[in-house]
C-alpha cells in the first residue's frame, strides 16, 4: 500500500471519528436550539443570544471575542502549526413575527420568533466548535467560528463584524441556511450567483386634493399612482434580457380616507430583488424614470427614493467544489443536489466579497409538512442541524 492511500486512509478515520463524535451531540445541539428559539431576539437588539455564545466557547475552553462589530462573537480554535485557518458563520437573530406554533419550545418573547432558523444555525455551528474540541488531534487547522447578529435587517452585521477584523488571517469562509421548504436529509449547493441582491424603495406622488365629483380640478394622485404600478411592470417583462434575473414588486400603497375625496398624496414601497450589478443598476435607474415621467405625464409629481440593501450573494468555484465534495463524502449521491439560485438577500454575500467561500443548504422539512421561511408557523426537522455540522466537519478535512 502506497504512502499516499495510507494518508488518505488514516484521514477518513479521523474524519468518521469527527462525524461520529457530531452524531452524540445533536442532542445538545437540539437543546440548545430550543431554549433560543424559546427566548428569540430581534436583529441588532441580541443581548441574551451572544453572552449564551461567549459562555459556551468560555467553558469549552476556546479564545473567544465578543462585541465584535457590535454584537458579533467570533471563537477561534487553534492548533498548533495550522496548515490553513477555515471560517464558518451561523446569524443569530429572529424576527419581529408573533410565533403561532403550538410546541414545547415556543417563543416567550411576544411578537418575537426564531422564523427563519437561525437558532438552528448558531446551535449546529457551537456543536461543531465542541466536536472540534473532542477531536483536537485529528484537526489541523485553525478554525474561526463567526456568531453574526442582525442578518435579517439592513445594514446587518457581516459588514460591521468583516471591518472589526472577523476575517483577518482566514483562508476561506462557509456558512449554511436551514431550508424548510426543501426536503430534509437533502443538500444543496450552487457556485456563482445563489441569493439576490436587495434593493428597496418608496414612491411619493404629489397630485391635487379635491372633491370626488369634481375630478377634473384636481390631480388624482391614486389614478397617477395606478399608471406607475402597471408601468413598472415593463422594467422586468421588457427592459431585462429574458435570461437575467429580477423581480420588481410594490409591495405597499396608501392614499385617501374617505370615498368622495380625492387625496392629496399617494406613496407605495416595494422592493427590487437583483443578481447581475448592471441589471440592478438599471433597474434602479428605471424606476425612478418611470415614476417621474408617468407622474409628469399626467400632471402629477413623483419622487422614488431607493434604499440600497444587501449585495447578490457570490458563492465561489474552487470553495464549491469543496462544498460539494465535502458534500459527496458523507451523504448518499442522491441527496447531494444543486440549488438553483433563490431570490431572498443574504449578508454572506460580504464574506465571500473579501475571502473566498460558499454557502450551501440543508433541506429541513419538518415532520408534518413546512411553512416557508418568516411564517408565524415555520419551524424546521432538528436533524437537519446534524447535516449541517457534518458538511462543516467534512469541509474542513477537504483541507
Ligand atoms: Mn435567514
Amino acid at each position: 500500500m502506497s504512502l499516499q492511500t495510507n494518508l488518505k486512509l488514516s484521514l477518513d478515520e479521523g474524519l468518521q471519528a469527527c462525524l461520529d463524535t457530531l452524531e452524540t451531540l445533536l442532542p445538545e445541539m437540539i437543546e440548545i436550539r430550543r431554549h433560543l428559539h424559546q427566548y428569540p431576539e430581534l436583529s441588532h437588539r441580541e443581548v441574551e443570544t451572544p453572552k449564551l455564545i461567549a459562555k459556551f466557547y468560555r467553558d469549552l475552553g476556546i479564545d473567544v471575542r465578543t462585541e465584535v462589530g457590535g454584537r458579533g462573537v467570533v471563537a477561534t480554535f487553534r492548533v498548533e502549526n495550522p496548515v490553513k485557518a477555515i471560517a464558518f458563520r451561523a446569524d443569530f437573530d429572529a424576527l419581529p413575527i408573533q410565533d403561532a406554533k403550538e410546541v414545547p419550545y415556543k417563543s416567550k418573547n411576544l411578537g418575537v420568533s426564531h422564523a427563519c432558523g437561525h437558532d438552528g444555525h448558531t446551535a449546529a455551528l457551537l456543536g461543531f466548535a465542541k466536536s472540534l474540541v473532542e477531536n483536537k488531534e485529528r484537526i489541523r487547522h485553525n478554525v474561526v467560528l463567526i456568531h453574526q447578529f442582525g442578518e435579517e435587517l439592513y445594514p446587518g452585521g457581516a459588514m460591521a463584524m468583516i471591518e472589526d477584523g472577523c476575517l483577518e488571517g482566514v483562508d476561506a469562509i462557509y456558512g449554511c441556511h436551514l431550508q424548510s421548504m426543501m426536503p430534509s436529509g437533502t443538500m444543496y449547493y450552487r457556485e456563482g450567483y445563489i441569493q439576490a441582491a436587495v434593493d428597496t424603495f418608496e414612491i411619493k406622488v404629489n397630485g391635487k386634493g379635491g372633491h370626488g365629483a369634481v375630478p377634473h380640478e384636481a390631480v388624482d394622485p391614486i389614478v397617477v399612482a395606478s399608471h406607475i404600478v402597471t408601468a413598472l411592470q415593463t422594467i422586468v417583462s421588457r427592459s431585462t434580457d429574458p435570461l437575467e434575473q429580477l423581480v420588481v414588486s410594490v409591495g405597499s400603497i396608501h392614499a385617501g380616507d374617505a370615498n368622495n375625496v380625492i387625496p392629496g398624496e399617494a406613496v407605495m414601497t416595494g422592493t427590487i430583488r437583483s443578481y447581475a450589478p448592471e441589471t440592478r443598476k438599471m433597474a434602479r435607474e428605471k424606476l425612478a424614470n418611470i415614476a417621474s415621467g408617468v407622474a409628469d405625464a399626467l400632471g402629477a409629481r413623483a419622487e422614488a427614493n431607493l434604499e440600497s440593501g444587501y449585495d447578490a450573494l457570490w458563492n465561489h468555484k474552487a470553495e464549491t467544489a469543496v462544498v460539494k465534495n465535502a458534500m459527496e463524502v458523507i451523504f448518499d449521491e442522491g441527496n447531494v443536489l444543486e440549488t438553483p439560485p433563490v431570490m431572498p438577500g443574504e449578508d454572506f454575500s460580504y464574506y465571500t466579497q473579501k475571502v473566498p467561500g460558499s454557502i450551501f443548504f440543508a433541506g429541513a422539512c419538518p415532520k408534518g409538512g413546512p411553512y416557508p421561511h418568516h411564517h408565524a408557523k415555520f419551524d424546521f426537522d432538528e436533524k437537519a442541524m446534524l447535516s449541517t455540522a457534518k458538511t462543516f466537519m467534512a469541509i474542513l478535512h477537504q483541507y
